[in-house]
């Protein structure tokens, strides 16, 4: 069959490579000029264990399986990335939060996570300030620039065509309408992120809309203080996981993503003062210097909705010959193969 699929994003190329390997024409068709331009390029670069999501949820069962298999990936495309583990922090003394926090974990599949307290937290982390909390052997930090990159380049060496500038304005019965001309298809992916739902719309799929959530990060441009990824657990209600500390796998701390409403879907201009951040700084990394903060990259979160209604988890459904992919906010960059799997159960 030939397939046509929207969007040269982590999810789009992911799509495409399983779709080929099942032996299908694939094309991907991508408005940017390369691959990765919006989300999928833009985000914190965390290899999530999948311990954070509603317990049945598409965001859990396929972070946890895309969790194993990113690393496959990153490992057989030679992309940088540490498997490093992650700890998870309490608000200081907030023990009721934890216990509950590792009853959720320990009920998943995924490599056991373990206690650690104020000492281990030192030995990990001496830099980091935090008492008892959990260590989750799973998490990893990778670069997700190269990782779309080498996807790409995957995809095109399987024999994949993907067309850059190549937009989808339009769809008739069995034919795309692009900025490059008109591609018959047999089946369609939407891939398309923060516009699936516009693409959605084009396909004859009502009801759907996205609202941007932007999340701007800080860089502390210094090697050595930080070996993981460190958390702190999410409260009810919140709409990210908070400010938290990665490292980037060049060695410097990401600070964010915060949480900015009312902005344009592909607006990435950076606009947060450095406060908020450099207060985090100085709470989680005390010995560091918030005055050497920089601004770093922005990136939106696809936030669903359904005939107003909001969305919390990913959909992945079929209407007619498409199949479509909305709501792929966190933790997409790392349920993206586990993602592809379904999209091919679906055709
Ligand atoms: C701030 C932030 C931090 C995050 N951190 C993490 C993390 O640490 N770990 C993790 O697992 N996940 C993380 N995520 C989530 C992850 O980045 C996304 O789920 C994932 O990148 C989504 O990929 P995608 O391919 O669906 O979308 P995108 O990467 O946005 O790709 C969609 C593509 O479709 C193209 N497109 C749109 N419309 C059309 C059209 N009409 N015609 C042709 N092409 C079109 C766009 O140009 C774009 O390239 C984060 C997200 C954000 C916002």
């Amino acid at each position: 069959m030939r397939v046509a699929v929207i969007g040269a994003g982590i999810v789009g190329l992911h799509v495409a490579a399983a779709l080929r390997a099942l032996g299908h024409e694939v094309f991907v068709l991508e408005h940017e000029a390369r691959a990765g331009e919006h989300t999928s390029g833009r985000n914190s670069g965390v290899v999530h264990s999948g311990i954070y999501y509603t317990p049945g949820s598409l965001k859990e069962t396929l972070c946890v399986e895309g969790n194993p298999q990113t690393y496959t990936w990153l490992e057989r495309l030679q992309v940088p990335h540490r498997r490093c583990g992650k700890l998870v922090l309490p608000d200081a003394g907030d023990h009721a939060a934890l216990e509950a926090f590792e009853a959720k974990v320990a009920a998943l599949p995924i490599p056991r996570a373990r206690r650690v307290s104020r000492s281990d937290v030192r030995a990990l982390e001496p830099a980091v300030a935090g008492d008892d909390g959990l260590f989750v052997p799973s998490t990893g930090v990778m670069d997700a620039a190269a990782y779309v990159t080498a996807m790409r380049t995957y995809c095109r060496n399987e024999g994949v065509e993907v067309l850059l500038r190549c937009a989808v304005t339009g769809v008739d019965v069995g034919r795309l309408e692009t900025t490059r001309g008109p591609l018959p298809f047999d089946i369609a992916v939407n891939c398309a992120g923060l516009h699936a739902d516009d693409v959605a719309t084009l396909a004859g799929l009502e009801g759907y809309a996205i609202t941007p959530f932007r999340g701007d990060y800080y860089v502390l441009p210094q090697a050595g203080w930080l070996g993981r990824p460190v958390y702190h657990i999410a409260r009810p209600g919140d709409p990210g996981l908070g400010v938290h500390l990665t490292p980037t796998t060049d060695d410097h701390v990401l600070l964010g993503p915060n949480v900015v409403e009312g902005v344009p879907r592909d607006d990435y201009r950076h606009r947060s003062p450095p406060d908020a951040f450099a207060e985090s700084l100085r709470h989680m990394l005390p010995d560091a210097d918030p005055a050497l903060l920089q601004p770093a990259w922005s990136g939106n979160r696809a936030k669903l909705t359904y005939q107003g209604a909001r969305v919390p988890d990913f959909v992945i459904r079929r209407h007619g010959a498409w199949i479509h992919t909305l709501g792929i906010e966190s933790p997409g960059l790392t349920a993206a193969p586990a993602i592809a799997a379904r999209v091919c159960a679906l055709l």
